[in-house]
């Protein structure tokens, strides 16, 4: 197919639009961050340069959506167009700019402060009984908190710099970001992260297992607002790490967040992210792309 290269005036004006800010991550998430990124041809066809056929992404949504097998070729142009133009009138607003509040709390996924706290989660009576009674569904549903793991920036090029010593002890740690979209309190019950390594050829199950004795987890009750955050620390030793370096073996991380919004309904955030080594014909730079099957990534 033929590549042509999109006109510099064309390209400037889409990411004037939208400000380096990736279509499907706000789409998805309302996420306004600035990303790293690529434009993205809506309909898959690299020749269409046509503006309309132009939107940018984050390098995680822009190979996700490269990749045939991804879930995410199941958008369609119409959906992606109205992202893209929703995406605009945030920018054109100046959205993106307004200042967001972070509480950026660091909890120690390893040692002895692990442990915080540790209480029960389940309303489910509760919410059984709210579901029953007359309250406005939709009303809570549009209005509840929503939280979302994501990687920070410096997650892959911690990782990509991670040079493992084979005599000296030393931990590459990563903070998974765990955001509340939604519009209203969320209570943070448990976080959970893990890293996985898998040897070639081995898959990932279908089934995500979260009760393996190497998670590291965090048992908090924790307050988060809108647009409010906390990082926990999940870390991987230089000796775990020598096969993933060496391209012998993939790693993966993948976790959950349980919180309850302000209706008491308990909600479950999971997360999965592989970490890529460039190689063969793959010219994605080395980083974590958010990646597994359905069951890993669901959000409730
Ligand atoms: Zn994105």
């Amino acid at each position: 197919m033929d590549r042509r290269r999109t006109p510099p005036d064309i390209e400037t004006s889409v990411l004037l639009k939208c400000a380096r800010r990736c279509t499907l991550c706000f789409h998805l998430s309302g996420d306004l961050a600035e990303k790293l990124g690529q434009i993205s041809h809506l309909d898959q066809d690299p020749s269409n340069c046509e503006e309309d056929n132009l939107a940018f992404m984050c390098l995680n949504h822009h190979s996700l959506f490269d990749s045939k097998t991804s879930q995410h070729k199941n958008y369609t142009l119409h959906e992606l167009k109205a992202a893209r133009s929703k995406l605009y009138g945030a920018v054109a607003e100046n959205k993106h700019t307004e200042k967001i509040t972070a509480t950026g709390v660091t909890y120690n996924l390893i040692g002895p402060n692990a442990r915080v706290n540790i209480n029960s989660h389940d309303h489910s009576a509760n919410a059984a009984a709210i579901s029953t009674g007359t309250t406005p569904d939709i009303l809570m549903s549009e209005n509840r908190a929503r939280l979302l793991v994501t990687l920070p920036h410096d997650a892959s090029e911690k990782i990509a710099s991670f040079v493992p010593s084979p005599t000296t002890l030393a931990t590459l740690y990563i903070l998974p970001v765990v955001r509340n979209y939604g519009k209203t309190m969320a209570v943070v019950t448990l976080f959970k992260a893990r890293f996985l390594i898998l040897s070639e050829g081995q898959q990932l199950p279908t089934d995500p297992d979260y009760e393996a004795a190497d998670f590291q987890t965090v048992q908090v009750v924790t307050q988060l607002p809108p647009d409010a955050l906390v990082q926990p620390k999940a870390g991987i030793s230089n000796f775990d790490f020598v096969p993933v370096y060496e391209q012998k073996s993939t790693l993966w991380l993948y976790g959950l967040v349980d919180y309850r919004d302000i209706y008491g309904f308990s909600h479950q955030s999971r997360f999965c992210f592989v970490y890529h080594i460039p190689g063969g014909f793959n010219p994605n730079p080395a980083g974590f792309y958010s990646s597994g099957p359905e069951a890993y990534n669901r959000c409730t």
